[in-house]
């Protein structure tokens, strides 16, 4: 397992809670995504459903730790948003509340780890709340959450708050460089693509999508005022995979904003034409929220080749639709 050692002070207090039985029943486990809050919850719920914890941790060999290690421990839970959604309804909440309150199988208690968090519709976190305080059957709940402003102030009341914050950039760069054996440039360039996400620049690092990226970065760049181009390059990205494909989109958008806004002309940009910054940011937003749309039944083929246009007028003066 990936340790990631900003957490590490975190984790060690809640060993402490965990040694002295303090553990509260509703824990929301907060900070950008990819910092390693999912690999937190995990080692906590392990140590939670230990039948012998040592000084806070798993013990990695009982029943129970055997059990988690085949995927199949009867008092751990797991909501997330089905494949391809992106929120979480009412109804597999209420499933899960209702087995929650049955006895325990095997360990001291359930644990339920909700990720993430913010993907509860309102009526699914208005069904979690009223179990928030005093949560059925001696269950703790862990929330994982990329973004708490998305999260009902209700909700976020009534947890312990565990803040996990990004490292300073030089550390994060380093620990990527250690993790994978890969050079600054490398690095650089997998935190540009991630977003700064330890986690996914990681990633991208071990699966060599690096090249990937920087083929889109190009092709961006040779777009601009093509807006013939727009059909074939959308054709030739047609079967890349959906979610990163926008997020690259997305982060592609804010990096050109921030570089023009800086006075900074990237050499992937062959344009000398002067790019709005307001319809840039408007790209930026259409992107995400392109994103956000994914397995809604929209053609996606659609949805790119007339992003890709609009990328492509970008020096016009007409405003993005
Ligand atoms: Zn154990």
């Amino acid at each position: 397992m990936v340790n990631y050692p900003w957490t590490d002070a975190t984790q060690e207090r809640l060993r402490e809670q965990l040694q002295q039985d303090r553990i509260p029943h509703a824990l929301l486990l907060a900070g950008a995504p990819g910092l390693g809050k999912e690999a937190l919850a995990e080692q906590l719920a392990a140590a939670l459903l230990c039948l012998q914890p040592e000084e806070g941790r798993a013990c990695g060999v009982c029943r129970s730790c055997e059990l988690l290690r085949g995927g199949a421990h009867p008092d751990r839970f797991r909501l997330s948003p089905e494949e391809g959604k992106t929120q979480l309804q009412v109804d597999p909440v209420r499933e899960l509340l209702g087995r929650l309150v049955l006895t325990t199988t095997i360990s001291p208690r359930k644990v339920a780890v909700l990720y993430p968090a913010e993907a509860m519709n309102i009526n699914a976190a208005n069904a979690l709340l009223k179990n928030l305080e005093e949560p059925p059957g001696d269950t703790v709940m862990l929330l994982v959450s990329h973004d708490i402003s998305r999260l009902p102030i209700t909700i976020r009341s009534r947890c312990q708050r565990l803040q996990i914050n990004a490292p300073e950039p030089e550390a994060m760069a380093q620990w990527l460089m250690d993790q994978s054996g890969q050079g600054r440039e490398p690095v650089n360039l997998a935190l540009e693509a991630s977003g700064a996400s330890p986690r996914e620049a990681l990633a991208m690092l071990e699966a060599g999508d690096l090249e990937r990226y920087t083929e889109l970065q190009q092709q961006l760049g040779q777009l601009i005022a093509k807006p013939a181009q727009a059909g074939p390059m959308a054709a030739e990205w047609a079967d890349a995979e959906p979610q990163q494909l926008w997020r690259w989109l997305s982060l592609n958008s804010a990096l050109l904003l921030r570089l023009l806004l800086s006075g900074t002309h990237p050499s992937w940009l062959r344009t000398e034409r002067e790019l709005p910054p307001n319809k840039l940011a408007a790209l930026q937003q259409k992107a995400d929220s392109n994103r956000n749309r994914l397995g809604s039944g929209l053609r996606k083929d659609l949805l790119l080749q007339e992003w890709l246009l609009e990328w492509a007028r970008l020096p016009s003066s007409e405003p993005i639709r």
